[in-house]
This record gives C-alpha cells, sequence and structure tokens, in this order.
C-alpha cells in the first residue's frame, strides 16, 4: 500500500521505516528542508538504534522517499499520517498549529476521497477540529479522520513499532478501520491486539496511558525519598512491589524524575484537557507537581553530597540524553541539574554518548568532553544523570585517580556502589539505605530485545497487503 507520513522526526521517521519494512511504499514528508535533504543524502538526523540500517534497506528497495513539501496525490495513497510535533503551549496546552497547518496541505493536495490518520499525540477532539478544517477547505473531499496514537518508547522504538503491545484505531468509520487492518496486518499475523474504539477515546488513551506511567515513576520516587529517610533500599522495596503481577515491575525505578518529549508534556496537556471540562484530575497534578519539585530539588542534592561546597568546584555529568540510546535531550534532568549547578557556581564537565550535539545548542558555559574519564578529570563531583549501558562498565579504579575528589552521586542507581566504595569513593544513590550493601545494579531495560526483521512475514505481505511486494527486480527473501 502506499502512504504519505507528514513529520520526519522520532515518531515520523520510524513508523515510516517500519511501515516501509513491512512492505508499503512511504513517502516522508517535512517541512525543515535541511532535514530533508539531509534525509536524501542518506544521512540519518537523529539516532534511534537500529533505524539507519532500516531506512537505507528500504531505500535501497524503493520504498521510502522524502520530500519537503506534499505533492499532489489521488486514491493511489491509502493514508495519509500526521506524525507532526505538538508541543507544549506556556499554559501546558498542545501547540496544534503543525497538525493544522498539515492538515491544511492535504486539504490542498488531495485530489479525491481520503484517510488522514492522526499519530501525533494529540488532545481530544483534535481530531474532530482537523475533520472540520479538511470539510470547510474542501467541501468535496470525502475524508475520514482516525486516530491511531503511537506508543513508541525513544530507544527501543523500532521493536516498540514491529511488536506493540497492542494497536488503538480511533473511528466509527467502517472503510477506514479496514485500510488501518490492512496497514498493519503482518502485525495483526503475528497476535498483535487491535483496540477499536472512537475517535475521541483512542486520544484520551494516548495522554491516559502517559499519565498512569508518569504516576507510576513519581509513585516510585516519593517512595525512595521515604527509603532514604527510614534507612530501607528502594530497589528492593520496588522490587517487591513490582512482582505483584497486579501491578509489574515497569516504571518503578527511582531517579531523578521523568523528562522526555512526552511525559511531562502529555501530563500537563491532559491536565488542561481535564480544566477545560471542569474535571479534577488530582493523581495526574500531583505526579507533575512531584516531578517538577524533584527535577529542581537535583542541584540540592548534589551540593548537599558536595557538604555545601559547590561554589567554584567542578561537577562532572555523566548522561544528557533523557534515557539512554537516543540523542534525545528535550526536557531532560541532566540540564535542570546544571542550571542549579551553575547558578550555584558550579563548572561543568558533560559528557553522553549520543547526546552532545543536541545538547551543544542548548547548555551555555559547559565543557563538552570527549569521554567519560576526561570528563571526570579534576572534578570534585561525579554524577551520573543517565544510565547509558556503556557507563556501568566504567573503571572505578582509573576514575578514583582521574576526580579531585572520590564522590559519586548516582541519580540512577546504575553503577555498581560496591565498586566505587571500594576504590575509594563515597556513593549517594537514590533511595538507598545506608546500611545495607546496595544490591548489584540491575538491568533497567526491561525490553531490550533487539528488533530482528520479520522475514517469514514478507512472502505472506504479497497478494494480502502490498500487491506490488517484492519491488521489481528484487527476489523475495527466503
Ligand atoms: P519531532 O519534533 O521529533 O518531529 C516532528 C517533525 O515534524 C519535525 O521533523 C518537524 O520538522 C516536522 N513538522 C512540523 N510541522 C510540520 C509541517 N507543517 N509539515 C511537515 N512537517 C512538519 O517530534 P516526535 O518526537 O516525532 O513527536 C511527534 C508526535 O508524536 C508528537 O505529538 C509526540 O507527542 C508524539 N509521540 C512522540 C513519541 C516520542 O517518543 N518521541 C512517542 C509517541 C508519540
Amino acid at each position: 500500500m502506499r502512504i504519505i507520513i507528514i513529520g520526519s522526526g522520532y515518531v515520523g521517521l520510524v513508523s515510516a521505516a517500519c511501515l516501509a519494512d513491512l512492505g508499503h511504499e512511504v513517502l516522508c514528508v517535512d517541512n525543515d528542508t535541511a532535514k530533508v535533504s539531509r534525509l536524501q543524502a542518506g544521512d540519518i538526523p537523529i539516532f534511534e538504534p537500529d533505524l539507519a540500517e532500516m531506512i537505507a534497506r528500504n531505500v535501497a528497495r524503493g520504498r521510502m522517499q522524502f520530500a519537503d513539501a506534499l505533492p499532489a496525490f489521488g486514491s493511489e495513497v491509502a493514508a495519509v499520517f500526521l506524525a507532526v510535533g505538538t508541543p507544549p503551549l506556556p499554559n501546558g496546552g498542545a501547540n496544534l498549529d503543525a497538525i493544522f497547518a498539515a492538515a491544511e496541505a492535504v486539504a490542498a493536495k488531495a485530489r479525491q476521497g481520503l484517510v488522514v490518520v492522526i499519530k501525533s499525540t494529540v488532545p481530544v477532539g483534535t481530531g474532530d477540529a482537523v475533520e472540520r478544517l479538511i470539510h470547510r477547505e474542501r467541501p468535496d473531499l470525502p475524508a475520514v479522520v482516525v486516530s491511531n496514537p503511537e506508543f513508541l518508547r525513544e530507544g527501543s522504538a523500532i521493536s516498540d513499532f514491529m511488536e506493540p503491545d497492542r494497536i488503538v484505531v480511533g473511528t466509527d468509520h467502517a472503510a477506514a478501520r479496514r485500510t488501518l487492518m490492512d496497514l498493519y496486518a503482518p502485525l495483526i499475523k503475528l497476535g498483535t491486539p487491535v483496540v477499536h474504539m472512537r475517535r475521541r477515546a483512542a486520544e484520551l488513551t494516548k495522554y491516559a496511558a502517559n499519565a498512569f506511567l508518569a504516576i507510576k515513576i513519581a509513585f516510585a520516587n516519593e517512595m525512595a525519598d521515604l527509603c532514604e529517610a527510614i534507612d530501607a533500599d528502594i530497589d528492593q522495596v520496588m522490587r517487591g512491589v513490582g512482582l505483584d503481577s497486579r501491578i509489574g515491575p515497569a516504571f518503578l525505578q527511582a531517579g531523578p524524575g521523568y523528562g522526555g518529549s512526552c511525559f511531562p508534556k502529555d501530563s500537563s496537556a491532559l491536565l488542561a484537557t481535564a480544566q477545560d471540562h471542569a474535571v479534577a484530575l488530582r493523581l495526574v497534578e500531583s505526579a507533575i507537581a512531584a516531578n517538577d519539585a524533584r527535577k529542581r530539588a537535583l542541584g540540592e542534592r548534589v551540593r548537599s553530597a558536595m557538604g555545601d561546597r559547590a561554589e567554584g568546584r567542578t561537577v562532572a555529568i555523566l548522561g544528557l540524553t533523557f534515557k539512554p540510546d537516543t540523542d534525545d535531550v528535550r526536557d531532560a534532568p541532566a540540564f535542570a541539574l546544571i542550571e542549579s549547578l551553575q547558578r550555584a557556581g558550579s563548572n561543568i564537565r558533560v559528557f553522553d554518548p549520543k547526546g552532545m550535539n543536541s545538547a551543544r545548542r542548548q547548555l551555555k558555559g559547559v565543557t563538552f568532553s570527549e569521554n567519560a574519564y576526561e570528563c571526570a578529570e579534576g572534578a570534585h563531583c561525579l554524577v551520573l544523570a543517565t544510565h547509558w549501558s556503556e557507563f556501568a562498565t566504567l573503571d572505578a579504579t582509573r576514575l578514583s585517580d582521574l576526580v579531585a575528589t572520590r564522590l559519586l552521586v548516582d541519580l540512577r542507581n546504575g553503577l555498581d556502589a560496591a565498586k566505587f566504595s571500594a576504590a575509594g569513593f563515597v556513593v549517594h544513590g537514590i533511595g538507598r539505605s545506608r546500611r545495607v550493601p546496595p544490591t548489584p545494579p540491575v538491568s533497567l531495560k526491561l525490553r531490550s530485545r533487539p528488533y530482528r526483521p520479520i522475514l517469514s512475514l514478507r512472502p505472506s505481505l504479497n497478494g494480502h497487503v502490498n500487491k506490488s511486494w517484492p519491488p521489481a527486480g528484487e527476489p523475495a527473501p527466503r
């Protein structure tokens, strides 16, 4: 099937590459001409594991193309996906300018009736507004707007897309529903549940899921504070809690507070929707407040570990991205920490395996290091802010020779505290007991399966989903 995806960011590009890998032909449209030029030259502007290879493979097969403007299109296009950004407004609501601009372009360029699929995270009622906009601009055009929210996580986006827990399809329109079922047929055949619902319910489902996860994280962080006060170990407590099958272990890792491009903005946007409808969402409100307070207190946590002598001293921060395996630094807790420590007069050195380029555009007055050891050199405090797996194998003894003061603040409980203690470091974790020797760091990646192309699936696509598969001249995989 032929599809167009407007917006080539983390969600648009991953969705495009995965749908192309499933056998569809995808045109990716983005109004950032520099980004499109890079994509056309084979240079992938974001870091997401395995994405570059997947795009290269599908460009070579002729299944992925890039354009900086939407071309005129007709019924050969089965659906147009909107995957543009919906950043926060100052009042916490979602800025829908890009959604409406994309919808206007669709209305201008569509020759025949079409299915518009909103993949961006949008407030309840946005699908109605987009449908009204298209009908206003083009009363002649039968257009159906479907909500199909995306649940992928940066860092494991490809496996999340290809092996999703569920696919949510929000529409009452039977033909549009069939189009979505055809598009996702290979995943549905593998047993992925599809949850059909009304469009407004689908829009809310995405926000409700993110708000629930944000509450779970905020809860674990509150318990970590209590652990510090009562001398207990949060890792042990949350293991005991998370093994309860009614609760589950995911999103119970205490840390510096949630960040990233989704949880902070989506929980605020959900609150804004509820306020518009005069509904109190006290749990969501509390999670937001608790998380904001936690991020604001990070600087104080580090300063207090330094004996309140942060001024003029050097803090080495390992990790800038909001989580490992992405280059995304949007709303990352490390930035709140850096801001606070700079206000306290500290000199900041930073290192991140993939986030340095994005960080360089935002951080002023910090020293960017080539690697973790260079970052630690002469530091009075070492802080782990993002638990990249490569940090877990850092040589504590080598670091102890490099730093000026052997002090480690591990905001992710990601390093082996016993090893660092043995190397002479005073170690401050999150929610860690002062008496019980800390448990060895557990794997924090709960779902780290690398994505492997579902080769056995592709032949079944022929005739079911993509009539043109395999593309001319390419042998079918065995
Ligand atoms: P992003 O900022 O990485 O990408 C958005 C892209 O849209 C950019 O490349 C931008 O240039 C392009 N764009 C903006 N206006 C446009 C227009 N009028 N025409 C064409 N292109 C335009 O954003 P993202 O992280 O991919 O998120 C996209 C949406 O998906 C958001 O609503 C987000 O909340 C949601 N989402 C994100 C994630 C995630 O992990 N990043 C996960 C699930 C859902």
